[in-house]
């Protein structure tokens, strides 16, 4: 990477951070969105409010001290119709940069000083006249993902630095499929989707990239679907007294929705191939209990199940749901995880080599360990896990002991909370069917939900005091200030300071954030279960899934950052008790259209009316990274293509063409689409 001009070694280990190691991956960082600042102009002719680009010569700049000790850089500016003024806050190194007498392009908004005096763009973005084309300023400009302290300045300036290199890369595409579709050349659209000449070119670039991605995944849909095929699963017969007996055993009656649920998935693992599932319902529909009568009927046929959490701490949670149900019907379960003592894990193992053991709590890690059922009957994975091929491997391996051939592989049932768009359903997960839980227990109440403004935060304080008081419990969510995990451990734990000495010096706070280990982060829980916190500080990056039936509010600070998704999960942690639950959004936003977001939480209650709001108002730029299903730039670029019907079904009709002439043709385009992560999905 330190081939590329201005990638120095410490850029270069930034870069890796967010995942960039070669030119290729540099190349492939395609930018969120653009600012389109192609509107050139003269100084006479700005309006105010508007986003422009001027041309302007530096008559003078200096910097005003006392403003704070990083200084206002002033610049006066002029063309031939006018003058005006641009000002950076805490820029003072622009005093080298930028040299009186010298031409500059300005990019931004224009707003009228105080006073009506004269025009200024503050902190314009700038590029001087005297060498390359602009790349800052006068066209539609890229805006990248920030994070590590990379910024869209620096990575505009590296790209264009790398884009010569777009001729060599590897073009996965068929160059027939391309041709036959009338898209351009790969080097062309990635140069055309950093820096496009108008918006046309941007569209064909990312309807192009689209199309890659779309046919990617239908090719790795069709081959996961025809491995699967080609295996059996251990047959579990449905046994619908058995299944009669699971049911009575459970401390409740089922929701209608739950009923359904289970009755598709005995139907599924009844039969010899291996079922792919995916069983999908809000936070609190009862996707346990579901998954614990899966459990059960698979033990009575003599096999065993995996469970499968995202972190520790969740698979926890789910033990502690799991084991009343489950010691219920004589189900024998254990939990293992990283921090499982050595005496313990080996005891977890020798139960599940004798088949003592009928299922086995973890994490993903449990996949991957060289754990091996004696008769492995169900893998059962929670939440944002994606199932490559390799995994797969992993997981026909520990089916290998059902049946010496190696053909057999177990029945998988994905479990998730986040309501998943119907055309994701047909295209990304094409080869899972699913099933909802559309229905909450009865006689739960809603969350009731506020909003609460700068000028409310103290009534709030109060409202949380008195919940305290009463013996119950809340959560304080701290705000997401950037994608950095160790900035949000600072601003958690110097919140969680300020509340214990400021706000609430008379109650007991505890402090939980991503970077503790995970014995910590289990002692405080167990503690604040216990009730021996009455708040609990914590960053966003905390678990969810957490159930403490005390805990009355949830109050999320700088809500206005978070996505709807993430909102609506934090939500769901509090109100599982018989209380009436409250959660706090408290907003700092001046944004109407944020709160506006923030309104339709307080208006809904339902994970799917959100999903439903959340794509009307943003688009569906952010709903795929919201799942966490696939992280990462070309998340918005996938979605884009995904709510693109036509072009579904273009991909569709090309992978099949693809795969009907032998995908060994096309190594590349079969290499990619293995490494391609279906969700959930197993086969
Ligand atoms: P999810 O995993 O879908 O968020 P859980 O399975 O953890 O939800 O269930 C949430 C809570 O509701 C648990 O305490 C569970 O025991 C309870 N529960 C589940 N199903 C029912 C039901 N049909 N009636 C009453 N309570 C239920
Ligand atoms: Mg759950």
């Amino acid at each position: 990477m330190t081939a590329v001009r201005w990638v120095t070694r410490a850029y270069g280990k930034k870069l890796e951070r967010i995942g960039i190691l070669t030119v290729a991956d540099l190349l492939g960082y395609y930018p969120r969105r653009h600012e389109d600042f192609s509107q050139q102009t003269h100084v006479a002719w700005l309006q105010e409010g508007a986003k422009q680009t001027v041309r302007v010569r530096l008559e003078r700049i200096s910097m005003r001290p006392g403003f704070n000790r990083k200084g206002l850089v002033e610049a006066y500016l002029s063309d031939v119709t006018g003058r005006m003024k641009g000002m950076w806050f805490n820029q003072p190194w622009l005093l080298n940069q930028m040299h009186e007498g010298d031409e500059f392009t300005l990019s931004g908004k224009v707003t009228r000083q105080r006073g009506g005096a004269g025009l200024v763009m503050i902190n314009p973005a700038f590029d001087s006249t005297g060498g390359a084309s602009g790349l800052h300023t006068g066209r539609l400009v890229p805006l990248y993902r920030e994070s590590q302290g990379i910024t869209s300045k620096w990575l505009r300036k590296v790209i264009h630095e790398a884009l010569p290199a777009a001729v060599g890369l590897r073009d996965e595409l068929p160059p027939e499929t391309a041709s036959r579709h009338g898209l351009p050349p790969l080097s062309t659209a990635v140069r055309e989707i950093h820096f496009p000449d108008s918006e046309e070119d941007l569209d064909r670039a990312r309807r192009r990239i689209a199309f890659y991605q779309l046919v990617l995944m239908q090719v790795a849909v069709l081959v996961s679907r025809s491995e699967r095929l080609r295996h059996t699963a251990p047959l579990v017969p449905y046994d619908v007294e058995r299944a009669r007996a699971i049911r009575d055993a459970l401390p409740f009656t089922l929701t209608n929705a739950q009923r359904k649920a289970a009755h598709v998935i005995f139907t599924d693992m009844a039969d010899a191939r291996p079922m792919a599932r995916l069983l999908q319902g809000d936070v609190g529909s009862g996707k346990t209990a579901v998954a614990a009568m899966a459990i059960a009927m698979v033990a009575a046929a003599g096999f065993q199940t995996l469970f499968m959490a995202p972190t520790e701490l969740l698979a926890q949670q789910h033990a502690r749901t799991l084991r009343p149900l489950l010691d219920r019907v004589g189900i024998n379960m254990e939990l293992l995880v990283g921090s499982t003592p050595a005496s313990a894990r080996r005891t977890v193992m020798a139960g599940l080599d004798s088949g003592f053991l009928d299922v086995v709590v973890g994490t993903h890690a449990l996949i991957e360990d060289p754990v091996q059922p004696r008769a492995l009957g169900l893998v059962i994975a929670d939440e944002q896990h994606r199932f490559g091929v390799g995994q797969r491997e992993l997981l026909a391996r520990k089916g290998r002991a059902v049946d010496p051939q190696g053909l057999s592989m177990p029945h998988v049932l994905s479990m998730t909370a986040t309501p998943i768009p119907r055309t994701l359903q047909l295209t990304l997960y094409g080869d899972l069917t699913v099933s909802v839980l559309d229905e909450l227990p009865p006689g739960r109440q809603p969350v009731e939900t506020r909003l609460v403004l700068p000028v409310e935060r103290e009534s709030a304080y109060e409202f949380v005091r008195q919940q305290a008081q009463r013996g119950r419990q809340a959560f304080v969510i701290c705000p997401l200030v950037e994608d950095s995990d160790l900035v949000q451990v600072r601003s958690a734990t110097s919140e969680y300071q300020r509340l214990q000495t400021d706000v609430f010096p008379d109650l007991r706070l505890a402090l939980l954030h991503g970077r503790m280990k995970p014995r910590d982060k289990d002692g405080i829980m167990q503690a604040y279960r216990a009730g021996e916190y009455d708040i609990l500080v914590s960053t966003s990056v905390v678990e969810v899934g957490v159930d403490v039936p005390n805990a009355t509010v949830m109050m999320i600070e700088g809500a206005e950052r978070f996505g709807l998704a993430q909102l609506h999960q934090f939500r769901g942690r509090v109100g599982r008790g018989s209380d009436r639950a409250y959660c706090l959004l408290c907003s700092d936003a001046d944004q109407p259209d944020d709160n506006r977001r923030l309104l339709a939480l307080v208006r809904y209650s339902s994970g799917f009316d959100l999903a439903e709001v959340d794509l009307q108002l943003r688009g569906p730029g952010d709903i795929l990274g919201a799942t966490g299903q696939q992280s990462g730039h070309d998340a918005g670029l996938m979605v884009a293509g995904l709510l693109d019907g036509r072009l579904i079904a273009l991909a569709r009709e090309e992978a099949e063409r693809l795969i009907a002439g032998g995908i060994d043709r096309y190594p590349d385009l079969a290499r990619a689409a293995r490494g391609f992560h279906l969700p959930g999905s197993l086969s």
